[in-house]
């Protein structure tokens, strides 16, 4: 990753490159930010940086040797410690079990949270630890010669998820730091490192990315309005994930409101052949989708039975919601709304357990036909 790829963070993209020009790098470093600023995207830039054989004064070259390796995250001399999960077949984990996995959610994503990271892993209790064979191993890979650069190059993100012993046997590595080694940790929450930890590095504060080129770069990836530019940056408030997460779900609730529409005309008019159409959609969506079109359809279909029986105020409808319900809410009532939602909810069981999603779907779909028939 250049420094170019990391989204704003000027003032600290100068300062990381005036220390490597002024000889003055710091063995272990702090980069404390936090979620979707950007602190592990720059620690990579700034290894990078580091190793690259033909630098500038702005950024790596981004086509020497070491800059093709780091591209890939293959370098020899650059190692991750990151917090990995323990499971039925593994219970000593480290993070090298996990690299391929860690690669390649780092290549799609530099940006990446715990969250993200888990679920990538599969992890269903959605804890994850920096257990405590990994002191070892960071001992054994700092023995290791340096292979092809000058300086030996650790991440170690979320060091906050390090068990105690872990921590101490870092500290006492830090306090003697082997030469030519770099520690840079990753953290968006001190709280939990050790305070003889924090004393050992030097902070590198990541602040909220600005506005600017949180806007620059949102209106670059994707094609929207001038006025929802400006909504979105301003709620994401300088977090890079946050802002692509509104999104998503925009464009989310704008596919259930539309698929919801069509689903329900296409069951009044007993179109058989549109509602096959139409299952045929929703299941090249995959289940995390499927599973939100229904729980979003509940919903419309509970405000619809609220709206049906009179009490217009205390609906939750968007404008286009509203607008849809003043007819639509007129086929949801006392007689079908429990049949309704017993048959979303059927669905939605029967795609959580990976039952066979065009059936399900399709099944629920004829039902909705007698059902706003009554
Ligand atoms: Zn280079």
């Amino acid at each position: 990753m250049q420094f170019s790829e990391v989204i704003g963070q000027q003032k600290i993209k100068e300062r990381l490159i005036r220390s490597v020009t002024d000889g003055r790098i710091s063995h272990a470093q702090l980069f404390l930010g936090s979620e979707g600023s950007g602190n592990l995207s720059l620690s990579l830039a700034f290894a990078q940086y580091i190793t690259c054989l033909d630098r500038n004064d702005h950024d790596s070259c981004g086509v020497c040797p070491s800059c093709l390796k780091y591209k890939k995250l293959i370098h020899p001399d650059l190692h991750f410690v990151f917090p990995v999960v323990k499971t039925k077949n593994n219970d000593n984990p480290v993070s090298d079990h996990y690299i391929k996995e860690w690669r390649e959610i780092l290549l799609e994503n530099p940006y990446l949270n715990l969250k993200q990271w888990l679920e990538k892993l599969d992890s269903e209790n959605l804890q994850g630890s920096i257990y405590k064979n990994e002191s070892s191993e960071i001992l054994r890979k700092l023995n290791l010669k340096t292979y092809e650069s000058e300086f030996k190059v650790m991440i170690i993100w979320m060091p906050e998820k390090m068990q105690p012993t872990t921590s101490n046997k870092l500290l006492k590595i830090l306090e003697e730091p082997p030469p030519k080694t770099l520690f840079i940790l990753v953290s968006e929450n001190t709280s939990q490192i050790l305070p003889t930890i924090l004393s050992r590095t030097q902070l590198v504060k990541i602040p909220k990315i600005d506005f600017d080129s949180l806007y620059n770069k949102i209106k670059d990836l994707y094609n929207l309005s001038v006025q929802e530019l400006n909504d979105i940056v301003r709620l994401a408030d300088g977090n890079y994930l946050k802002a692509n997460e509104i999104i998503r779900e925009s464009e989310e609730s704008e596919f259930n409101f539309k698929m919801f529409i069509d689903l329900m005309r296409s069951c009044y008019g007993r179109e058989i052949l549109k509602i096959i159409a139409w299952v045929e959609i929703i299941a090249e969506q995959g289940r995390e989708k499927q599973k939100n079109f229904l729980e979003y359809s509940l919903r419309l279909i509970r405000e619809n039975f609220i709206l049906n029986t009179g009490q217009e105020k205390i609906t939750l409808l968007s404008e286009k919601e509203a607008s849809f319900s003043q007819k639509f809410s007129l086929f949801i009532n006392s007689k079908n709304v429990i049949q309704i939602s017993e048959e979303l909810n059927k669905a939605y069981f029967h795609i959580e357990r990976n039952g066979y999603d065009k059936i399900i779907l399709l099944d629920m779909a004829l039902k909705m036909v007698k059902l706003l028939k009554k």
